[in-house]
């Protein structure tokens, strides 16, 4: 037989039989991100603001079941005591929580005092320090030679609580949104939803979203998430059909008309709980918040919100820096910027190992000035001793002197034959 393309004879032909190669091992990488994961544990910062009394300590401590923020230390006595001048003040609570051996670090910080105050214009603003404050301390300690433990404190959630008045935002919250917007993830919440009826929540909801919407305020959304699998982007879909959350809070136990024992709050014509998708949007946040997009959002704030963050206040120290994918690309001045941007770091590192060389010397100059004074003394004590002998010594001269000078008692008359003696 041959082969009919080549005419060679078939079993002339040689047939490169090519072994498929063993397994490699990279489809244990999740495995081994997930080891890790574990191990070293996860973390996550949330900021929580809106007016006092509207739940906010209750909903931390519902979302992750346990007393986080304490109601009593929220605001001081002295704070409420003028209301005209309420200042608002930042405080951080950290909470390292553990479930199923998987640890999370948490920190919840909150803005007592704000929108407290008759006069609330400048409100918004230690809030906004706050999250600035947290950017440039990271990026400090990134342009820092050794930046190996470089602390995420970054802002990743902002929780923004609205009052359930059925009508629409108060200027407070867009003023406050519109400050924080571009800065953080915002998560917009209706409070105590419990408050309002069904359709109160929805026609509520509807006025908000236009609100937000008109005045052009950006809130959280997962990035590419229509990329997912189909069950992943219908339930990311649910969950963002939802905003603004309508929530209720309550870490207590309720029974329900069946005997179950619920997380909700009793009313004289039922229970509200918690955990029920059909009573308000709890599940939803927690969702978005703890178990689909904890990363995402750590992600988001790191990549897009900081580097925004990071690339103006660049911009602002006279460096701008590319980061538009679509800005038409010009090689020349992308060196020329990368070059600027080089040069800056160097420059950073320099004034820094400056910095560090000028601590060095004046530290062994103040060393040597220590040692050269000391001796000095030393010198100066020795001096003094020396000083003091030799005027004792001249004090016992002068003595001495004295002495031999002083007229002496007539010498007893000699025998006459010893007075040569005398004379020697
Ligand atoms: P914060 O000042 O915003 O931190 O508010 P708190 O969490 O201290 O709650 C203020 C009051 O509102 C407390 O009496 C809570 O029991 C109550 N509260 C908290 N969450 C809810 C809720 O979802 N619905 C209702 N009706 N009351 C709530």
């Amino acid at each position: 037989p041959v082969s009919i393309e080549n005419k060679i004879p078939i079993q002339d032909i040689k047939i490169l039989k090519k072994k498929l190669n063993g397994y490699v091992g990279f489809a244990n990488l999740p495995k081994q991100w997930h080891r890790k994961s574990v191990r070293r544990g996860f973390s996550l910062n949330i900021m929580v603001a809106g007016e006092s009394g509207l739940g906010k300590a209750t909903l931390v401590n519902t979302l992750f079941n346990r007393e986080i923020i304490n109601h009593e230390n929220d605001i001081d006595d002295e704070d409420i005591s003028d209301k005209d001048d309420i200042s608002v003040k930042i405080k951080s609570t950290t909470a390292e929580i553990e479930e199923d051996g998987v640890k999370l670090s948490l920190s919840v910080v909150t803005a007592p005092g704000f929108g407290e105050s008759i006069n609330n214009v400048d409100s918004w603003k230690p809030i906004v320090d706050e999250i600035n404050s947290r950017f440039d301390s990271y990026l400090e300690a990134e342009s820092r030679i050794n930046r190996t433990t470089t602390v995420d404190n970054r802002i990743h959630a902002f929780l923004y609580f609205i009052e359930p008045t059925g009508h629409s935002l108060k200027s407070l919250d867009i003023t406050l949104m519109k400050q924080v917007h571009e800065k953080v993830n915002l998560i917009p919440i209706i409070a105590k939803s419990d408050t309002l009826t069904e359709e109160e929540i929805a026609a509520f909801k509807g006025r908000i979203l236009d609100d937000i919407k008109a005045q052009g305020i950006k809130t959280f959304s997962p990035s590419d998430y229509e990329n997912d699998d189909e069950e992943t982007v219908l339930n990311t879909r649910q969950i963002l059909q939802k905003f603004p959350f309508a929530v209720v809070g309550s870490t207590k136990e309720v029974t329900t008309a069946d005997g179950r024992q619920v997380r909700g709050r009793k009313y004289p014509w039922g229970v509200i709980e918690v955990d029920n998708e059909d009573h308000n949007d709890f599940i939803q946040l927690r969702q978005l918040l703890v178990r689909n997009f904890l990363e995402e959002l750590k992600e988001q704030t790191s990549n897009n919100l900081y580097e925004n963050y990071r690339s103006e206040k660049l911009k602002k120290m006279g460096i701008e820096q590319d980061n538009s994918v679509f800005r038409e690309f010009d090689p020349l001045t992308r060196q020329e910027e990368e070059r600027a941007l080089h040069e800056a770091k160097l420059a950073k590192m320099e004034a820094e190992m400056k910095a560090v060389f000028q601590q060095k010397v004046s530290e062994k100059e103040k060393k040597l000035q220590r040692s050269e004074a000391d001796l000095f003394s030393r010198h100066k004590e020795m001096k003094d001793k020396l000083t003091k002998q030799i005027k004792l010594l001249e004090d016992k001269k002068v003595q001495l002197e004295k002495q031999k000078t002083l007229p002496q008692d007539p010498p007893a008359p000699a025998p006459q034959k010893s007075r040569k003696g005398f004379l020697r």
